[in-house]
């Protein structure tokens, strides 16, 4: 998830605990994406929803 995040142009902007925060390339987007290797479906949907600038399919 972070790959995908990185290679769309986003930005990490903070750690806390086991969250991450990243920043879209236009800037007026943000989530916050948990640090662990499985991220369930629901983490996934809702990252999309929340960095909806990003072009269809950017996250599988
Ligand atoms: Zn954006």
């Amino acid at each position: 998830m972070q790959r995908a995040l990185v290679s769309e142009g986003c930005i990490h902007k903070s750690t806390r605990g086991s969250h991450e925060k990243w920043i879209c390339p236009c800037g007026q987007h943000q989530a916050i994406v948990p640090n662990h290797k499985i991220v369930s479906p629901g983490v996934v949907n809702d990252t999309i929803k929340k960095l909806t600038c990003l072009q269809k399919g950017w996250l599988q």
